[in-house]
């Protein structure tokens, strides 16, 4: 049997063939499995005309659609590698991942055209074509009048099936290697863990560049033969029209608190829903009390990383606890090595080959027993259920001593003034490191020292911000992740 992830695919679609696979809340596109089959077909047989052949990448910076769907499938059906890059991204920032991977095509929005040409010439890329929101573009033409037949490739579970880039919170990002083998454990292992069937209808609002809207989402959804509705964005008011229709969301935690902030999502409008999920940063205990409050329902959080897909999920039967990321998936070994909290390593069949053209860096963040270190600060309870602490780089040393900055912006979250919160170390003339808060309020806030008093009744001093900045926003990237390093930079000069 072929180790192609989209091999198990196909038996999906060709069983539920006549059954809706996807589509749009308005009701202006809607595919059969058949369809996603046909169409997956057509965008390969062009791939291959433009020269693809198994184990080439294919860089791919478009604009959220389902012309993109049966591009990714295509991908796969041809053997070669899917590289999903941030619509975000600047035309010298994708030359970075360009130079790195050198792909064979890239497929860019037809506004990029002309810049994504002359990037691809330097880069002696074959071809570039384009493909746009709206089921148009070069690449679409192209597959229109190529045959709706084509013979998936053969592949060993162990080739690369994506070439996904870490979101550069910490740093530059990385290029994880993944394999059909990592895709294909951790899909069958989330249909199983989460009950999907083909009774599902999922809300697909998540970006598809990103292993949670790409990987997740999709692949446990074709695995299932589960139906989609499609947005080509979050947007709160579209989801709550929709959401009679459908039982399970997956989101990042912004999907939650702009739910929440809608009087009109009411439990009514979750009456058919059975699962909510949340990941890719952390869910605030806050909005998952409002959330079952307000809906009934307990959000099932989960954690993973582009290098391993998902690790730990709550469980669909049983206690979801707030604040906790829950138990290693089944088959998914996790382990902390000395004291408590500490870096959380992983061991399965979901861990990726290593960095892509980084051996050093490969080298550096697996054990020597083969256990890759996620660099996230976590306890393990008795139990085994998983508590994310923060990010080993975001660890603040502060005279001496550890400054894990949740603890403290747990304490801050508290006060009902503050909104949300980041906790970052900077230098400090005398302590290395000197522990600054930034938030952004609801209503008024109280005087800075106020609260810096109020804070060292609960915080040993050490731990306690020693100024506290009010902005309006935090910012976040595309999947809602706080961005520590970008805060870092803008107070350095705090204490200096
Ligand atoms: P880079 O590796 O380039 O710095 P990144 O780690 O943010 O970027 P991703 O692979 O997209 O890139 O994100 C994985 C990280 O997201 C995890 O290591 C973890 O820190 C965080 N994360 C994922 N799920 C959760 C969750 N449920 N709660 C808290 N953090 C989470
Ligand atoms: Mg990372």
């Amino acid at each position: 049997m072929s180790g192609n992830l989209y091999a198990r695919f196909e038996r999906v679609f060709a069983a539920n063939a006549d059954r809706v696979a996807l589509r749009t809340p308005d009701g202006t596109a809607s595919l059969t499995f058949g369809d996603l089959a046909r169409g997956a077909s057509r965008y390969a047989n062009a791939l291959s005309a433009l020269g693809v052949e198994p184990g080439d990448r294919v860089t791919v910076q478009v604009e959220k659609s389902i012309a993109n769907v049966l591009l990714y499938l295509a991908v796969l059906k041809v053997g070669a590698v899917y590289q999903p890059l941030n619509t975000a991204y600047t035309a010298a920032e994708v030359s970075y991942f360009v130079e790195d991977a050198q792909p064979k095509l890239i497929v860019c929005d037809p506004a990029r055209q002309a810049e994504m040409r002359a990037l691809g010439d330097s880069a002696k890329v074959f071809a570039v074509v384009n493909l746009d929101a709206h089921g148009g573009g070069s690449l679409a033409a192209m597959a229109a009048t190529m045959d709706d037949r084509h013979d998936t490739v053969a592949r060993e579970a162990d080739d690369l099936a994506g070439l996904l880039y870490t979101s550069g919170t910490t740093g530059r990002s990385k290029g994880a290697m993944i394999t059909h083998a990592n895709l294909a454990s951790n899909a069958e292992t989330l249909v199983e863990l989460w009950r999907m069937t083909s009774a599902d209808t999922l809300l697909h609002a998540l970006p598809i560049f990103h292993v949670h809207g790409l990987y997740v989402a999709l692949n446990t959804s074709f695995l299932a033969a589960a139906s989609m509705i499609w947005f080509g964005r979050f947007d709160a008011q579209a989801m709550i029209a929709a959401m009679p229709q459908a039982t399970v969301l997956m989101g990042v935690p912004t999907f939650y608190t702009r739910l929440l902030s809608e009087p009109a999502f009411t439990m009514e409008t979750a009456r058919n829903m059975r699962l909510f999920i949340s990941g890719s940063a952390p869910l605030l205990a806050e909005t998952h009390t409002s959330f079952a409050e307000r809906t009934g329902h307990a959000i099932l959080e989960r954690y993973g990383m582009t290098e391993t897909g998902m690790i730990t999920s709550n469980p669909h039967d049983g206690a979801r606890l707030p604040g906790t990321v829950g138990f290693a998936l089944p088959g998914v070994a996790v382990r902390i090595r000395g004291e408590q909290p500490g870096v959380l390593e992983v061991k399965g069949p979901n861990v990726f080959r290593g960095y892509w053209r980084m051996p050093e860096k490969t080298r550096e963040d697996f054990t020597a027993d083969h256990w890759f270190i996620t660099g996230d600060v976590c306890t393990i309870d008795a139990q085994g259920r998983v508590t994310i602490v923060g990010r080993a780089k975001d660890l603040i040393i502060s005279g001496g001593f550890n400054v894990y900055p949740k603890e403290i912006e747990e304490v801050l979250d508290a006060i009902p003034e503050v909104a949300e919160s980041a906790v970052i170390g900077v230098p400090h003339p005398d302590f290395g490191e000197g522990v600054v808060a930034v938030v952004t309020a609801r209503g008024r806030l109280a005087p800075e020292a106020e609260i810096i008093a109020a804070l060292s009744a609960s915080l040993a001093r050490f731990k306690v911000p020693k100024r506290i900045f009010e902005v309006a926003e935090l910012p976040r990237n595309a999947m809602g992740k706080v961005q520590k390093a970008e805060l870092r930079k803008r107070y350095a000069a705090t204490f200096t």
